[in-house]
């Protein structure tokens, strides 16, 4: 899905048009129970497109140089991860200094940007209109974000610069893989390990807009794609102290990816802040496996190994799918196994079963416990299909709704998964009524 992020300027209206476009004028998409995201992130959609928006403000700097570094970051983290940045000005008055510095940094970055003026409240092109042009951006848009006045012409806009679609499955073959964690777990060394070892490719993808800051490489014929190392190599000039940035960063990087790298370091154990990076992954549906990074620095005797995985286990009870590996990014122990993983999960969150031998297999399950039932109705499962992959996403056609608990659903979900090899993905139920 294309990432649209939005930048801006302390009071120019983010909050409100990230509002307008992620609550109102289009569904948001996803909405899965669990992790809460925070609303910097939300999945839009516009006519058949979809996207991603993210609002890169929120956190409201005092004094004016603090503004304009904190203006700097926010646009950075816009070039490294959107396909589309909107950037947003005070229609009401002419471009500020900060204004002009952060259109600077979106012209060199070529990154595709959209001009927006908010706040054009009576539809009448102030005189300061024609100033905007200077900051060599093209025309802006002219918006109002709390009377919804030019939303739709913006969004046809925006959408109109989405990376072409067939380029894009190009890329296709190529497994993409994030590295998530805290601050220090080893992502940059482990990336670096990765891209050391193996042969980088380096004709360009065709189409996407981020080449530059994803690294494609090629491991026993298979080809990859690491997301997002840049940011991870250019760490210095965010500052990463920012929670938020570093979320945005996380949930982008998650969102482009088809494997997630769970970072955990061995030495500090699990912390609250790997479980919510953990719970990103999972919300989001993507292929996951834990690695526990700098295993070289523990006293081992045989049971270290099976005590961890116990405790990733407990903390994680909710991801009991994904693999969990032993590694060292400075001694490389273990790191081209983890590739051997990736394409295994990988394969596993793209596996699709047929319907006839998904329900045989319910069938048997059915039979063996029976679905539950109350007050003298109980739960028919007429048939059921897998609708999607990535992830493997099954529709369960039913009498009643209701009936469907929670724990005949997970029983479910495990007689599948004893059936069919989804290790590595979570897997989604959709119960439908047909009466
Ligand atoms: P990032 O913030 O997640 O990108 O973490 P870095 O890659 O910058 O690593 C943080 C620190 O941990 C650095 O000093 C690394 O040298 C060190 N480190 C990373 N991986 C390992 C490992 O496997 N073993 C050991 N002993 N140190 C590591």
């Amino acid at each position: 899905k294309p990432i649209v992020a939005v930048v801006g300027r302390p009071n120019v209206g983010k909050s409100t048009f990230f509002n307008r476009i992620a609550g109102k004028r289009i569904s948001i998409v996803e909405d899965t129970p669990g992790v809460t995201r925070d609303r910097i992130y939300a999945d839009c959609e516009w006519l058949t497109h979809q996207f991603t928006l993210i609002d890169t403000g929120g956190i409201e700097p005092s004094s004016s140089d603090v503004i304009l570094s904190q203006m700097r970051d926010q646009a950075q983290i816009a070039i490294d991860t959107a396909d589309v940045i909107v950037f947003l000005c005070d229609g009401k008055n002419s471009y500020t200094t900060a204004d002009e510095e952060i259109a600077q940094m979106l012209r060199v970055s070529k990154k595709p940007v959209v001009l927006v003026l908010n706040k054009i409240d009576q539809y009448k092109k102030p005189d300061h209109f024609y100033d905007y042009y200077s900051l060599g951006l093209g025309e802006p848009v002219m918006i109002s974000s709390v009377n919804a006045m030019g939303l739709g012409d913006l969004l046809d806009d925006i959408v109109k610069l989405f990376p072409n679609e067939d380029d894009m499955t190009e890329a296709e073959e190529s497994i993409k893989i994030c590295l998530i964690g805290k601050p220090n777990v080893g992502k940059s060394s482990l990336v670096n390990k990765i891209i050391g070892e193996n042969r980088v490719i380096v004709s360009e993808i065709a189409g996407t807009t981020r080449d530059a800051i994803d690294t494609p490489f090629e491991y026993d014929g298979q080809p990859f794609v690491l997301i997002d190392t840049a940011g991870l190599r250019r760490k210095s000039r965010v500052n990463e102290n920012i929670e938020k940035y570093s979320i945005i960063r996380t949930l982008t990087a998650i969102e482009r990816s088809d494997v997630c790298f769970i970072l955990i370091d061995a030495e500090e154990g699990i912390t609250d802040q790997d479980k919510k990076v953990a719970g990103y992954a999972h919300d989001a549906g993507k292929a996951s496996i834990f690695v526990v990074n700098k295993w070289d620095l523990l006293q081992k005797d045989n049971t270290t190994f099976n005590e961890f995985k116990r405790t990733i286990r407990e903390q994680f009870a909710y991801m009991p799918y994904a693999p969990v590996m032993f590694v060292s990014a400075l001694t490389g122990q273990r790191v081209m196994q983890l590739l051997e993983q990736a394409i295994y999960v990988s394969n596993n969150h793209a596996l699709r079963i047929s319907t006839g031998v998904l329900n045989d297999v319910l069938n048997e399950a059915m039979a063996l416990n029976q679905p539950p039932s109350d007050k003298g109705k109980r739960l028919k499962i007429y048939y059921a299909t897998q609708a999607s992959v990535k992830p493997p996403t099954f529709v369960l056609f039913v009498n009643d709704k209701e009936l469907a608990h929670f724990s005949y659903i997970r029983y479910l979900e495990n007689q599948i998964r004893k059936n069919f090899n989804y290790e590595g993905t979570p897997i989604l139920f959709s119960v439908k009524e047909r009466g």
